[in-house]
């Protein structure tokens, strides 16, 4: 059977190589809706190749810059875009693929239409976990993560009978900074901080990886997926992300999860579920790596997680002030204003001055982020 998906942010890093596999895979899957924030150009490519019957951008879209080959289409502009791909168009699943809270809106959108959601976007969750979650329980159907280590572990629990983990180990790269001193990531620049050993990703996400501010979203992301506590969640430095993530059982197992570092892992796996997709993605050589290392995190050269684990305890919206600081703050560290050791400040800063907000319902949830990145721009230097 043919599967209908619809991509939101199909112009990045996950998107393109979400279309890497329809492209390997024409016999089953078939591309319906295409969204991008401002990436005309690729998107016109993107639209020419897999001819679905939608295509949007949020920065919108004048129709005559559209080429006359791809009038077919019906294209739209702005947040009625991301609305129409998710909730509209006719698909099976939808693949959120999007940055930040933006993504929130089109998860709920997507699920609220009964579609199967793939989660790439990891902010929805850590910012409106509790109204996605109960969402997706009412569907019926399975959230599919994408992130690889949340993959991991969705992974690992197919083979746990319905047992509870007793703990998960979620393995963290380090990233680009794990050996420097703090005085150095205190001062390190972009250009420095969008390095990253192991994964080619998008800005946003190549960022928080260095800031380890990523993993402290995954805390968040895995509490609401597998439904476990933080205490019970411990990260794992692991250098060589070979291990995506691993599950603890009671009687002492553990089962994990291993693999190149290789999106096209755990998005094909998300896209087949539970069937698997060749992905052209070879098995790790096991003999080459020869040794595989582990390591504690040392929070306090990374505070993200201090933080994260702080949010996650007070409740309310203080993961979407977590969230909402940091977007704010990384933008601002991008646009070289403030050092990359700024940005756990900022966000330290927001989470005192905003401790207390409800996140009930979707608007508490915006506002909340509103108010957080208000607090980013008017810290002092
Ligand atoms: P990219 O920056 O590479 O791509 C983002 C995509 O979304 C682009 O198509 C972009 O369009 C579009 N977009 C960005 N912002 C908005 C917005 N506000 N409204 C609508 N569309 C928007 O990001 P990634 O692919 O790296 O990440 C996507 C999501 O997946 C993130 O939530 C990230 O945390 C998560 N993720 C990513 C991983 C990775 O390996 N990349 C791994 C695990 C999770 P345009 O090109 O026009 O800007
Ligand atoms: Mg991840």
């Amino acid at each position: 059977m043919i599967k209908k998906i619809a991509i939101l942010g199909s112009t990045g890093s996950i998107g393109t190589q979400a279309l890497d596999l329809c492209r390997r895979h024409p016999d089953r899957y078939r591309v319906t809706a295409l969204t991008a924030r401002g990436s005309k150009e690729k998107l016109f490519e993107q639209v020419r190749e897999f001819r679905p019957e939608m295509a949007g951008l949020t920065e919108g879209i004048n129709p005559a810059e559209i080429p006359a080959d791809l009038k077919f289409c019906r294209w739209m502009s702005g947040k009625e875009a991301l609305k129409a791909a998710a909730a509209e168009v006719d698909a099976d699943q939808v693949l959120v693929s999007i940055v930040g809270i933006a993504g929130l809106q089109s998860v709920l959108d997507a699920l609220e239409a009964g579609r199967q959601v793939l989660l790439a976007n990891k902010e929805a969750l850590v910012t409106g976990g509790h109204l996605v979650t109960d969402l997706a329980a009412k569907t019926g159907k399975p959230l599919l993560p994408v992130d690889s280590e949340h993959s991991a572990i969705f992974q690992c629990l197919q083979a746990a009978g319905g047992n509870r983990p007793e703990k998960i180990l979620l393995t963290a790269s380090g990233g680009p900074f794990r050996t420097w001193t703090a005085e150095a990531i205190a001062q390190a620049t972009p250009e420095q901080a969008l390095r990253h050993p192991n994964w080619s990703m998008g800005a946003k996400i190549t960022i928080d990886s260095a800031s380890m501010f990523n993993k402290g979203l995954e805390i968040m992301e895995a509490r609401w997926l597998f439904d476990v506590p933080a205490e019970q969640i411990e990260v794992v430095v692991h250098p060589e992300s070979i291990v995506h993530s691993a599950v603890v059982f009671r009687d002492g197992a553990v089962l994990a999860q291993l693999g190149l570092p290789d999106m096209r892992v755990p998005i094909g796996y998300a896209m087949a579920y539970p069937e698997r997709l060749e992905t052209g993605v070879e098995e790790p050589d096991l003999f080459a790596l020869k040794s595989l290392t582990f390591e504690k995190p040392d929070e306090r050269k990374f505070p993200a997680l201090r933080l994260a684990r702080e949010a996650l305890k007070a409740g309310g919206a203080a993961c979407t002030v977590f969230n909402g600081a940091n977007e704010e703050a990384v933008a601002a560290f991008l646009r070289k204003e403030i050092p990359f050791g700024e940005i756990a400040r900022r966000v330290e800063e927001a989470m005192d001055r905003l401790a207390g907000l409800p996140a009930d319902c979707l608007e508490e949830i915006l506002e909340a982020d509103r108010r957080a990145r208000d607090v980013v721009r008017s810290v002092p230097q």
